[in-house]
């Protein structure tokens, strides 16, 4: 039975969009020398106009943030530093449903996700980092672990703040400062988080957001004054940034694609693991990077599985993003949603069995079904290559040995889940997975204090925990420089 639910929209009117948004550099909105405009992608809907940084806009905000890292956030003690984290991220809080509401209009996912699992988790990493400003001689890096200087930080749009969060935290609480440029389609939440650097206070320079596309990407993890870059993105333009950063010598770590692999056994309880597929795969229109996009299902209970799949997803609900009802919201661009249907026809094409759920689609804005493809194999391209929307292939195994090596023949290695009842197969399979985070009995679940990030063309460095401070601090010089850490 199929319930209808009546709309339950979340109000926009807690949000006040500008007409237009400078950079901000030195604890100040500035212009810059040309604009871009971004858009509801539900709707196509012009939602404000923001600026293209250049150049000369990238110098001024690294020159800002060395600025703000010689006189004033290096040399303050740790315990100072981890008052503004808390302050910021107790602001996050207070502002949880403007930034949510924001993050859902730019971003098109639904509010439910933006509400509940973004903000909260954008809110814990800076609580969790704050506590780390003056406790950095005790995480095991030597005794005063020094800060790096200017970070570059570029992020991708999927999840645009807690992206942001997962990369101004660690910085700030080591010591750094940093610039940061948010994706071309999604930049309003950076520019709302840098309305509550000024909420609380934060000394001028220590955090800077240039706005623009890969040019000004480009601009900023090529420019000499950046001591440390951290990238999130696709693959291929990873691979771009560390052949700068192997010609610079700038520290860098770099955060890509990916394809993982859920594993479901025949002993695993059938309802949960539907639950965790769909979780895997659906969550934010498979706009994850560690998202479960391959199923890997034992053939003995492949058909009972399918079909409960797909009984599950014709329940699921497609639609405006600001319903609090809506499971599937907006492909996030154009240009992401002909890359997903190029995929699908691709998958078509090399002879898989496409399977779509049965949802009408809006008449505006990107939008794509939740769809499965059956009978794929490990050669197909939508086996190999990351789709980045909500789109599953589906493969079968016999044995916990065949299991293992299809999960691991990817370029990929960034995650996995492994779903049977048994805890000794769980331990065994997940030790064998070339995967930096395997999820048992459960998908896509996040901790600040849980180290994030992946092997081969998933990219090297992780984020988050005591191992995600490492790539902020200078762990090498440390006993001899001394610190200002407590
Ligand atoms: P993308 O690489 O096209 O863009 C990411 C960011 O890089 C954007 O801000 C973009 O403007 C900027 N950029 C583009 N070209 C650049 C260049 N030449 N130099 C510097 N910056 C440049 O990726 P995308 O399509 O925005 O994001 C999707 C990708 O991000 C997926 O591949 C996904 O797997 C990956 N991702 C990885 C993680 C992770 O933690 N491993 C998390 C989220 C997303």
């Amino acid at each position: 039975m199929r319930f209808e639910y009546a709309p339950a929209p979340e109000s926009r009117s807690v949000v006040t969009l500008r007409d237009s948004y400078g950079l901000f550099i030195g604890g100040q909105f500035v212009s810059g020398s040309s604009v871009f405009k971004t858009i509801s992608p539900a709707t196509e809907e012009v939602l404000a106009e923001v600026t293209q940084a250049g150049p000369e806009d990238v110098d001024r905000a690294v020159a800002a943030a060395r600025h703000a890292y010689e006189r004033t956030w290096s040399v303050m003690a740790g315990r100072e530093r981890g008052k503004y984290l808390f302050r910021i991220a107790r602001l996050i809080q207070e502002r949880s449903r403007e930034l949510a509401v924001l993050e859902t209009l730019d971003n098109g996912k639904p509010i439910r996700e933006s509400r509940d699992v973004d903000i909260p988790l954008a809110a814990a990493h800076f609580f969790y980092h704050a506590g780390w400003a003056d406790k950095l001689s005790y995480a095991g890096f030597g005794p005063s672990p020094r800060p790096l200087g200017v970070a570059g930080q570029v992020i991708p749009w999927n999840f645009p703040l807690l992206m942001l969060a997962w990369k101004i935290a660690p910085a700030l609480a080591c010591g750094n400062t940093v610039v940061l440029k948010p994706a071309e389609t999604t930049p309003l939440t950076a520019l709302l988080f840098a309305e509550i650097c000024q909420q609380a206070d934060l000394p001028p320079g220590v955090v800077n957001i240039v706005t623009g596309d890969g040019a000004t990407g480009h601009a900023l993890v090529a420019h000499p004054g950046i001591d440390k870059v951290a990238f999130t993105g696709s693959t291929e333009v990873g691979k771009e940034i560390a052949r700068i950063c192997a010609v610079s010598g700038q520290r860098v770590t770099l955060e890509l694609g990916g394809k993982a692999a859920n594993i479901v056994f025949d002993d695993a309880p059938v309802d949960q693991a539907v639950e965790g597929i769909i979780n895997g795969i659906f969550f934010n229109q498979g706009h994850v990077c560690c998202a479960g996009s391959r199923l890997l299902v034992q053939e003995s209970i492949a058909d009972e599985l399918l079909a409960a799949l797909k009984r599950r997803m014709e329940r699921l609900r497609l639609g405006d993003p600001l319903d609090k009802n809506t499971d599937v919201g907006a492909v996030n661009s154009q240009v992401q949603l002909e890359r997903i249907e190029a995929f699908a026809a691709t998958g078509a094409e090399e002879g898989a069995e496409r399977w779509s759920a049965q949802c009408p689609l809006p008449d505006r804005g990107f939008w794509f079904p939740p769809t499965v493809f059956t009978g794929v194999s490990q050669a197909h391209r939508i086996a190999q290559e990351e789709i980045f929307g909500p789109v599953l292939s589906v493969l079968t195994f016999r044995t916990p040995d065949e299991a293992i090596v299809k999960a691991n023949n990817t370029p990929y290695g960034l995650s996995a889940g492994v779903w049977t009842e048994k805890g000794s197969l769980i331990l065994s399979v997940a030790s064998r997975l070339r995967a930096g985070v395997v999820w048992a009995n459960t998908f896509n679940r996040f901790d600040p204090a849980s180290p994030f990030g992946g092997y081969k063309e998933s990219g090297f460095g992780r984020e988050g925990g005591r191992h995600g401070l490492e790539a902020y601090l200078d762990i090498h010089g440390a006993s001899v420089l001394g610190g200002s850490d407590v």
